[in-house]
Parts: C-alpha cells; sequence; structure tokens
C-alpha cells in the first residue's frame, strides 16, 4: 500500500499562497529539536506527528518521543522501516510507510496544542556531487525544501494530510484520528499566544552556537592542513630543484627545521646496518650547540634501532622524565647511549628534550633519517600534525633522493655509452686502416703476380713475402679483436694449475726469438727469473699470452742497440710480481695508465709505424685481472725506458711439476701465434 502523494505538495496545493524555503539538514534538526523541546518544556500539546525518512533517523530519537508521548494527547511516528520498525499501537502510534512512498522523501513534524502550533514540513533536495565532499560533509551538505511555521491554518492543514496518510496505513486507528481531527481548530491564528516562546529559542540558540563551533573547528583543521600542504609543497619544491643529494639535506634541514621552529633538525644519510655517522647537514634554531662534524652514534641509540625495527617514526616527548619508553608504551633500553664524545647519553650531552626519529623510506629500504630536536624549552610533545609534516617531508627527501640516484647512475651510464661510441668510432677507424691497407697491399702484389708470368723470380718472391707478411698483420688484429671480446664477455673458462713461471717465459721467449729469426734489429733480451720461485697458480696458456705481448712490446719500443729484461719476484700473500723492463721510449707519467686503453696508441691509430693494434695491453688487463692479478705500468717519462709489471697467484706447495698438458698447449699456441 504505497502513496506516492507528496505531503509538501499536497500543502502547496491546498494553500496556494504559501512560500517554500531551502534548509540544510542541520537547520532542520535545530528546528524540529526545539519544536520537540517545547512540547517537552510541559505546553500542553494534543497532538505530535513526526514523520522520519527512515527507521535508523528515528532510532536516534526514539527516547525523546517516549518522553513527548508522556506530554502530548496523540502522538504519532513515521518511518520507512529497516529492521523491526512497524505498524504498532504502543506508547505512541508508530506508522510504517513503505520506501517507495513519497514520505520516504520528506522530514515532517506537527505539534498542536490549544496555545501553541508549529509544524515543519520539507521535502529532500536531490544533491549534485559537488555538494558532497566525504560521507560527513555530504551528510551536512544534504539539503530541504519546504515550510517551517507557526501559523495555525497551516499547522492544522498539515496535521490534516498526515492523519490521512496515517489512516491509509492504519485503517484501524480510524476514531483516535477523527478525534485527532476534531481537535485542530484552526481559529486562533498566532502560533505562542500568551506562551514563553523562551525554551524555543534557548535552543535554536544552543543550535546555532554548536554549528559555529563545529564550523570553527572546521575551519582551523582546513587552515592546517593547507598550511601543511604549503609547506610541504614549498619544501618539495625547492628539494626537487637539486639534484645533488647533499644540498637536498641542507635545503631540506633548514626548511623543516625552520617550519616547525625546532632547535636543531638533522638529515643524514643512512642504513640499517651503519653504527654511526657524520652530521653534515643541520638547522640550528636556538644556541644550542652544533653537532656539524660530530660521530652520531646509531647502534646503541634504542631510538635509532627502534626505528629501523618498525620501519616508521618513533619520538620521545620528556628525555628526563621518560626517557627510553617509546610513544606506544614499549619500554625500551635505560639511557646507555653515548655518543663518543664525553661518555654522557646524547640526550643529556646535547641538552635534547624532547625528539623525534623520522626515516627516509623508500620501497622499504632506509635511504636516511630526519631528527628533530627540542632542548632546554618549556616541555614540547610532538603532535600528530608535526609529526605528519616531517613524515611527508621525509617521503619527499626520499623520492628527491632516488631521483638524484637515478640522475647520477643516468650520467654514468651515458660516460659509458660516449666511451662505447668513442670505441666504436676507433674500431672503424682501426678497421679502415688496418685492414683495408694490408688487403690494398695484398691485392696489388697477387695482381702483378698473376699479369706478369715473366716477373724475375727474386721480385716475385718480394710480391709474396710482403703479401704474407701483410696478411699476418691482418689475421693479428682480427685474432686480437676476437680474443678481447671473449674476455670482456666473461665467458673465458681459466683453467687454473700449478705450473713452473720460469717454462711460461721460456714460451714467451721462443715466440720472439723466432721473430728475431726474421728480424735481427731486435733488442738485446735477458730473462733474469731465480730458480727457486714458487709455482704459479694460473692458466699457462692465457699467461703467456701476457708475456708475449709484454715482451712483443717492449721490442717493438725500443730500439735494436737498447735492452729488453724479464724478471719475477715474489711479492708476498702468495704473489709473484712479473716486471718486463725496456729501455726504450718511455710512456709520460700521464698516460701511464691510459696505455690499458682499448686502442690506445701515443701516435694515434692512424699515424702508427711500428704495427700493432692498441688492442694488446687490454687484453693483458683482462688476462691478469681474471687470473686473480693486477697490472700496471711505469717509466721515467719519454726515453726513459718502460717497466710493465703485473702479479699472478702463486700455489703454495714445494712440488715441482714438469710442464702439464696445459703447458704444452700454451707452447703449441705461442708457436702457432709467434712464427
Ligand atoms: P699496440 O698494438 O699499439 O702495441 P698495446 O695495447 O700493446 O697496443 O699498447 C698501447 C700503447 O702503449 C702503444 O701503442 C704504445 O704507445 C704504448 N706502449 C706499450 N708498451 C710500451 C713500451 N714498452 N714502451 C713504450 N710505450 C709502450
Amino acid at each position: 500500500m504505497s502513496d506516492s502523494t507528496s505531503i509538501l505538495e499536497a500543502l502547496l496545493k491546498a494553500l496556494p499562497d504559501l512560500r517554500t524555503q531551502i534548509y540544510f539538514k542541520s537547520s532542520l534538526t535545530a528546528l524540529s529539536h526545539a519544536m520537540e523541546d517545547q512540547v517537552l518544556a510541559g505546553v500542553n500539546s494534543t497532538l505530535v506527528i513526526a514523520s522520519f525518512q527512515r527507521e535508523r533517523f528515528y532510532r536516534q530519537e526514539a527516547h525523546r518521543y517516549l518522553r513527548i508521548s508522556e506530554r502530548a494527547d496523540q502522538v504519532y511516528v513515521l518511518a520507512a522501516p529497516e529492521t523491526d520498525f512497524s505498524n504498532r499501537s504502543n506508547h505512541y502510534e508508530t506508522v510504517a510507510f513503505e520506501p517507495t512512498d513519497a514520505l520516504a522523501q520528506e522530514w515532517h513534524l506537527v505539534v498542536v496544542g490549544p496555545r501553541y502550533a508549529a509544524c515543519l514540513i520539507c521535502k529532500e533536495r536531490q544533491t549534485t556531487s559537488e555538494d558532497s565532499g566525504g560521507q560527513s560533509a555530504a551528510d551536512q551538505s544534504r539539503r530541504f525544501e519546504g515550510i517551517w511555521t507557526f501559523d495555525r491554518h497551516t499547522v492544522c492543514k498539515a496535521a490534516e494530510l498526515l492523519l490521512d496518510a496515517i489512516l491509509k496505513y492504519r485503517p484501524e486507528l480510524t476514531n483516535k484520528i477523527i478525534q485527532a481531527k476534531a481537535g485542530l481548530s484552526p481559529q486562533t491564528r498566532t502560533g505562542f499566544n500568551n506562551l514563553d516562546p523562551e525554551p524555543f529559542a534557548e535552543r535554536l540558540v544552543t543550535y546555532l552556537q554548536a554549528g559555529q563551533y563545529k564550523l570553527i573547528k572546521a575551519y582551523r583543521s582546513i587552515a592546517a592542513q593547507e598550511r601543511k600542504e604549503r609547506l610541504v609543497n614549498s619544501i618539495t619544491a625547492t628539494i626537487r630543484r637539486s639534484l645533488d643529494p647533499d644540498e637536498i639535506f641542507k635545503i631540506a634541514a633548514q626548511e623543516l627545521g625552520q617550519a616547525l621552529g625546532v632547535c636543531r633538525c638533522l638529515i643524514y644519510r643512512c642504513k640499517e646496518t651503519d653504527t654511526h655517522v657524520t652530521i653534515q647537514h643541520e638547522y640550528l634554531g636556538t644556541t644550542v650547540e652544533s653537532l656539524v662534524n660530530q660521530t652520531w652514534n646509531l647502534q646503541d641509540n634504542p631510538l635509532f634501532q627502534a626505528v629501523v625495527q618498525r620501519q616508521e617514526a618513533v619520538f620521545v616527548d620528556n628525555t628526563q622524565e621518560d626517557p627510553w619508553i617509546l610513544n606506544d608504551g614499549l619500554p625500551v633500553s635505560p639511557p646507555q647511549l653515548h655518543d663518543g664524545s664525553n661518555g654522557s647519553p646524547p640526550a643529556q650531552r646535547w641538552q635534547i628534550q624532547s625528539w623525534l626519529m623520522v626515516p627516509v623510506i623508500h620501497q622499504s629500504r632506509l635511504l636516511g633519517m630526519v631528527e628533530l630536536h627540542n632542548c632546554r624549552v618549556t616541555l614540547h610533545g610532538w603532535s600528530e600534525a608535526e609529526l605528519e609534516l616531517v613524515e611527508a617531508i621525509a617521503t619527499q627527501v626520499g623520492v628527491a633522493l632516488i631521483q638524484a640516484e637515478a640522475y647520477a647512475n643516468l650520467e654514468d651510464l651515458n660516460q659509458q655509452l660516449e666511451a662505447l661510441d668513442r670505441t666504436r668510432s676507433n674500431l672503424i677507424a682501426i678497421t679502415g686502416h688496418e685492414l683495408r691497407t694490408p688487403l690494398s697491399t695484398i691485392q696489388v702484389c697477387l695482381e702483378s703476380l698473376s699479369s706478369e708470368p715473366d716477373m724475375p723470380a727474386e721480385l716475385s718472391q718480394v710480391m709474396l713475402q710482403s703479401a704474407l707478411s701483410d696478411a699476418e698483420r691482418m689475421r693479428k688484429l682480427i685474432q686480437d679483436f676476437l680474443t678481447l671480446s671473449e674476455l670482456e664477455s666473461g665467458r673465458v673458462k681459466w683453467h687454473l694449475e700449478p705450473l713452473p713461471f720460469k717454462e711460461c717465459v721460456d714460451l714467451a721467449l721462443s715466440s720472439i726469438r723466432a721473430r728475431q729469426i726474421h728480424n735481427n734489429q731486435l733488442p738485446n733480451i735477458t730473462s733474469q727469473i731465480p730458480s727457486n720461485l714458487p709455482m704459479v697458480q694460473t692458466d699457462g696458456e692465457w699467461l703467456v699470452e701476457v708475456l708475449s705481448k709484454l715482451l712483443d712490446n717492449a721490442c717493438k719500443f725500443t730500439d735494436p742497440d737498447g735492452q729488453v729484461i724479464i724478471q719475477a719476484r715474489e711479492a708476498g700473500q702468495q704473489m709473484l710480481e712479473v716486471i718486463v723492463a725496456d729501455t726504450g721510449r718511455g710512456i709520460e707519467p700521464n698516460r701511464l695508465e691510459t696505455v690499458f686503453d682499448r686502442f690506445y696508441q701515443e701516435e694515434g691509430a692512424l699515424r702508427r709505424t711500428t704495427g700493432g693494434t692498441g688492442l694488446g695491453l687490454a687484453i693483458c688487463r683482462q688476462i691478469v685481472t681474471g687470473l686473480g692479478g693486477r697490472i700496471w705500468a711505469e717509466s721515467g717519462g719519454k726515453d726513459q725506458g718502460s717497466q710493465f709489471h703485473f702479479t699472478i697467484p702463486t700455489v703454495q706447495t714445494e712440488t715441482r711439476r714438469p710442464p702439464t698438458s696445459t703447458a704444452r698447449k700454451a707452447k703449441a699456441k705461442a708457436s702457432r701465434n709467434r712464427t
């Protein structure tokens, strides 16, 4: 049984002169309570009708209606049922209307007494999404349109309409309703007559006041929120302008310390496992002692350890009274903190009265810490708002740090890319020069040989020789490329075994001397290897490669009347140091490291007269590092000769073993490469 006629519309139809008004929900609550209080204040009312939109709204007022029923002759309460609200006759009549009834959209209260009549007949307006901002804001912004009046004529008409609606749901109450209608006498036009309106007015004022307080509170919290947002934004903007972590810490400490008016604000980088840090960035608000350059103990600081453990902010309001009872009441170690400066706990040593530590965390990784100290001032309890602000800044510092880190990585990557690009250009240049030149020589020689069958035997021998030697040059270059790329890719498998070092040297020397047969312009080479050296733990094949390349270079850059010496000695820590020294052209001090770069050649790739690829030393460094040693160059400078040193691990055994299969393999390879 549903009735879709609105009481408000019916009333407006019956009394067309009525003008509606818009009311906020809070105003209707205030007016309703004031009207109900008028009944409770002892006015002898005959009839009270209250229509609630839903059962839950009525529930909040159920007690009040019990009391009202003691004061009024007839009380009717209407609501759309939600749980157990139903049609009942108890202390007062309850009327459960259909949720689809137009009544579900309306808020009515009618009070009719012999000397007092008032009514409130309103319909809820649909709120737009703009009006609602959150659950409670949406509730407060509910709006109603309707009539609120003391005009007895209107009140009686409204009561009549509501009684008719009640009758439809509760026909068994016909007699009671007829009686109620009979009591409606619209002859008295003034609402209060001689009645004291004070309780009504007082109630309204109280509501107004309460509303005002709520507003002030809301404004305050909005203003605080706005202030916080402005501050966070301004600090964030300043921090984000920099990509230098030091600068970020400096600015954040300064701005945050100033904004919160603390005595000291520290921001430092740290990890969970750090035992201490040196303070570098600090804001000092008052004349307290600075902590800059002090060693700040983290390991023994329960506050720091609690932050690390909980991954959240920790604070102490009063370090004197309640030194190490943290904010959630969990007791931690007593104040055993020592900062290493004079043995007293830091709270005491640095006069920290209240202490706040907020971690700078990014993806569960501790990047740093923000510390706020208040010292020697009236006690300062850390407020929720302060905590939120510091946490917001710590988050921003974390983001800025990650950005700075990413930028630094990008810089590194850029440099690597640039280096790669240079390598590529060098590769192209060297390939162009190194491969094209011998190729054209080979081509010219072969063309001449094939086009001139009558060429004298001596000349054709020269042609063949030069084609062969250029083919060899090309082979070496290609081989070096392949070797280096294999080493750099990390795919090389080292076959380490104990070897007598002298035999590796002999293998390398034999390949150099084989060259001497073809070219007797090499300098004099001397080997000074003591016979009592420990065996080396190495890959013979690769070790011979290093020795050959170093000896090759020494001969290449030394005049035939110069000297090349190879020496070896124990260097401690189970290492052997090998030196390949020459009396040749030497290396400038600022080039001692660069010579190991790929394609480095003093004359530049295209002006080289000595041959070679510029890859030899780069290959040596890759091999020596892979074998567990290091390699470096020394020289007195131009024309002062050069010494190439490298280290190589030895084995801790007295056993001297004959060359193994690997050493033999090395021998085979060396003779293959060098002859
Ligand atoms: P290359 O094929 O040019 O010899 P390396 O990588 O072996 O390439 O050597 C790189 C550069 O280091 C040489 O071009 C030369 O300028 C310098 N260098 C290497 N060994 C010596 C040495 N013993 N004396 C002087 N300079 C040397």
